[in-house]
């Protein structure tokens, strides 16, 4: 799960990272109070999960509340690469000396985690990694020793940051690894980083990203939840699915993440030679495919207005084939008239000849199986390109 940045910006503050205050604001009337409560010059901010906010017009600063009003008013609605503005925040100003960039993140091509930095923060890291390569630190952060002072010191140093900043900026660095390792994230990135004129270093912006398998393991979360996710994919959640909603026409339900990886993969290729459809989603349904898991999972995918057609494939191990036939009759009997797409079933592996003999037995108007999954992946693209 990704944060917006006044989540970021909270959750460093209880770690002790340097921040200015922030509040959030829906309407342009609680941008001016917000604004009026933190006082003098303030930043609006666009609460989108997209970088490159200021050059969109999604930051403004502003000397009164009624500007900040005025801001909010440009800000909220603005569309951000795809994003729309719902909320903004309002950060108390800062009178900015110099941008940094620092981030670490779970680098999981080397197994290890990584750490950048440079002291040529503000721009987008992309451009930088582009542009000036070589004015980018990338340094491998051991997963057991972490970032401890002496490793803090090495990074500013990669970093470019001269004798008079090194040691003020490594403290950042130490606190911020605390926030990425005590969360559970796989990122925390601070651009920009700043050197106020007043000589403080502080972290104007947060980008986090948590690793929602260490969920368990941190009960504050739920006020977190993803006010952001499709519905879909928050219907999905609720049911404790594992669904990614993508942008094609045939849906996908599978059992194990390779399987439906896979799937995916076969029916993107069908999908060439019948007016190239694509899949519409990812789910894994997991190895346990009841009744009522594949019923929620149909439910889900059926309710994507762009489904033409759903491809089940099914391998049978330690739940046969036959629950998982069972499964699918009980699912359509759960959902009755609501179920009006064609499905493809395929089955194979543990009590296949049942599971099939139920299907067959079942025989309900609207499901054809195929035996092989190359077959299948095919019949779902024709019937998603009717
Ligand atoms: P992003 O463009 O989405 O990464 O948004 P940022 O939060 O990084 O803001 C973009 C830029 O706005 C920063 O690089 C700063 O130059 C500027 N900015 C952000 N906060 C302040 C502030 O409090 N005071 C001033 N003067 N500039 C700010
Ligand atoms: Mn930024």
């Amino acid at each position: 799960m990704d944060l917006f940045e006044y989540q970021a910006r909270d959750m460093f503050e209880r770690h002790g990272v340097p921040v200015l205050q922030g509040l959030i604001a829906d309407t342009p009337e609680e941008a001016e109070a917000a604004a009026a409560k933190i006082g003098g010059v303030v930043v609006v901010k666009a609460q989108v999960k997209t970088g490159g906010r200021g050059k969109a017009g999604g930051v403004k600063v502003a000397k009164s509340p009624e500007e900040a009003k005025e801001a909010a008013e440009k800000i909220l609605g603005l569309d951000i690469k795809g994003h729309v503005v719902k909320r903004v925040m309002i950060a108390e100003g800062a009178s900015i000396d110099k941008e940094f960039y620092f981030s670490v993140l779970l680098d999981r091509s080397n197994r290890t985690f990584l750490s950048l930095c440079s002291v040529e923060g503000g721009m987008e890291i992309e451009q930088l990694a582009e542009e000036r390569p070589e004015a980018l630190a990338k340094i491998a952060v051991d997963a057991v020793r972490g970032i401890d002072k002496a490793k803090a010191i090495e990074i500013a140093k990669a970093g470019g940051f001269g004798d008079d900043l090194v040691d003020k900026v490594a403290d950042v660095f130490v606190t911020l690894y605390k926030v990425f390792v005590e969360e559970d994230a796989t990122l925390v990135e601070v651009n920009p980083l700043v050197l106020t004129t007043d000589g403080k270093i502080l972290a104007l912006d947060g980008k986090v990203s948590l690793d929602d398998n260490a969920e368990f393991r941190h009960n504050d979360r739920h006020d977190l939840q993803r006010d952001d996710l499709d519905p879909l994919e928050a219907k999905a959640k609720a049911m404790d699915l594992n669904y990614v909603k993508l942008d094609g026409e045939v849906g996908i339900i599978g059992n194990g993440a390779g399987l439906v990886m896979s799937t995916l993969d076969v029916v993107a290729y069908a999908g060439e030679k019948h007016g190239g459809v694509r899949p519409a989603n990812f789910l894994d349904i997991g190895g346990g495919a009841s009744a009522e898991v594949m019923a929620a999972g149909l439910d889900v995918i059926l309710g994507d207005p762009q489904v033409k057609s759903v491809f089940v494939n099914v391998f049978g191990g330690i739940t046969a084939c036959d629950a998982v036939a069972n499964g699918i009759v009980g699912a359509l009997n759960t959902l009755g008239a609501t179920a009006t797409k064609p499905l493809v079933v395929r089955l194979d592996g543990n009590n296949v000849n049942e599971g099939r003999r139920i299907l067959a037995e079942y025989g309900h108007p609207l499901v054809t199986v195929v035996e092989t999954m190359d077959e299948a992946a095919d019949k779902a693209a024709e019937l998603a390109n009717k």
